[in-house]
């Protein structure tokens, strides 16, 4: 089976290989590696895993990019923008995007749980006995998670990095976003003196995203990879077992992605919705494969700023500020689950508690790493904000566990689509926007330093 598996493996590269060769353009090409992954892990189940470290490999490249394209496109961006005032007004509206959609979000999930009522006759109690490793894992994770929560005053001072390359080396992205700005600002201050380090900078940005570009070339093997890894090892079995869950979550997305989304680009952006889509297709099929929005990040600025046409300075803070903190996949998946926990246990949910689910939600998903399963951990806190009790919400944790990845690989989605629409709402508002890069031209150059 093994043997037969890498035989097919390699006929599906030499085919996307042969794709590439004949000019299909990338996002077609990494739609069929995301298709032709999932049939082929569906068809050979477990043998399918083995193309792990292939994709593990992807991963790794493109997280390799992450810090080396915040520092060159941030404060390049910053040197474009030319005014520090104007960082002000970009982060306001910035911020206001994140907050509002990601609070219409849980509510788009609270609703989808309603309407499906996911949790339903659902035996939790009995996890405990069946699968006392999975909850033992659980319970450490989430004392673990405990332990390394930090006042909201401490997290406000964490994001001055006390010392940069170690802030680098932890890929504490926040801490890097701080520093990215602080220096072009510095390079804007130095007049003169600054203008060679920013051409330098300059530089150094077009060639980390050349980079990217070429990493992505190779997004259509790394993509099959993952989704044969996946399907071949969790398979379908998520929607044996949490098929409501799962229905109501991509529905739930969908209609976010949809509604909000396509209203914010078609109305606020003014761009055709369903081109911005195929123009983000790169980011949105990594995301859901990687199920991680941090590593996707080097993929979204790519896609930003070369086939939507967002400036650097809007691509290379708002993308990396939502891969942080944006996350509005994740609070409908709590929303959703918070229901799923009550309608297990039993709890009649009253006006009051909705609200609590909301606010909890939201917060877990400004806190929750955009890192696979980030975000199950995170659940168990909102579940005892309305009554669940923690052993409770760790069985229900337990019992969701085996299957997140696909439910995780459908959040990230969203996530990654949220942060690239207020990235480009952002950047019309803010005349960062070069509408003829949609339309098929060449983005303009940034602006060099003069
Ligand atoms: N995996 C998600 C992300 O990276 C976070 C989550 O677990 O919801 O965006």
């Amino acid at each position: 089976m093994s043997l037969v598996f890498w035989g097919v493996l390699l006929g599906a590269f030499a085919l996307l290989f042969f794709l590439a060769r004949k000019g299909l353009p990338l996002w077609a090409r990494v739609l069929a590696g995301l298709v032709l992954g999932g049939v082929v892990g569906l068809l050979f189940g477990e043998a399918a895993g083995q193309a792990k470290p292939i994709g593990d490999g992807f991963i790794n490249l493109i997280r390799m990019l992450i810090i080396p394209l915040i520092v060159t496109t941030l404060t390049t961006g910053m040197i474009a923008l030319g005014d520090p005032k104007r960082l002000g007004s970009l982060g306001l509206r910035t911020i206001a995007l994140y907050l509002g959609t990601t609070t219409v979000a849980v509510f788009i999930g609270i609703l989808m749980a309603m309407i499906f009522n996911p949790g339903e006759g659902v035996d939790y109690a009995s996890v405990g006995a069946t699968d006392e490793s999975v909850v033992a894992e659980i319970n450490q994770r989430n004392e673990a998670a405990g332990a390394a929560q930090r006042t909201a005053a401490q997290q406000i001072v964490d994001v001055i990095p006390r010392n940069v390359v170690r802030a680098m080396g932890q890929e504490d992205i926040l801490a890097v976003i701080f520093f990215s700005i602080v220096l072009g600002l510095a390079i804007l201050a130095a007049g003169d003196r600054g203008k060679a380090f920013g051409a330098v900078m300059e530089s150094a940005a077009d060639v980390v995203i050349t980079l990217t570009q070429g990493v992505m070339w190779l997004a259509p093997f790394g993509v099959f990879a993952l989704m044969s890894w996946v399907l071949g090892t969790q398979g379908l079995g998520v929607l044996v077992n949490l098929g409501k869950l799962a229905i109501a979550l991509y529905i739930a997305c969908a209609l976010h992605i949809f509604i909000v989304y396509g209203g914010l680009v078609t109305l606020l952006a003014r761009l055709n919705f369903f081109k911005f889509l195929r123009g983000m297709l790169d980011a949105l099929t990594t995301a859901y494969s990687t199920a991680s929005s941090s590593a996707t990040l080097p993929v979204t600025i790519g896609n930003l700023t070369k086939n939507i046409g967002v400036g650097r300075a809007v691509a290379g803070s708002v993308a990396p500020l939502g891969a942080t903190i944006n996350m509005d996949g994740t609070s409908i998946y709590l929303g959703i689950v918070s229901l799923f926990a009550a309608q297990a246990v039993g709890i009649a949910l009253t006006g009051p508690d909705i609200v609590a689910i909301a606010v909890t939600a939201t917060a877990a998903s400004i806190g929750a790493a955009g890192i696979p399963s980030a975000s199950l951990f995170l659940a168990i806190a909102v579940l005892t904000s309305f009554g669940v009790t923690s052993e409770q919400a760790v069985l229900i944790i337990a019992l969701i566990f085996p299957f997140d990845r696909l439910l995780d690989m459908m959040r990230t989605l969203t996530n990654v689509a949220g942060d690239a629409t207020v990235a480009t709402t952002v950047a019309r508002w803010e005349k960062e926007l070069d509408e003829d890069v949609l339309k098929g031209g060449e983005p303009a150059r940034e602006k060099v330093p003069a």
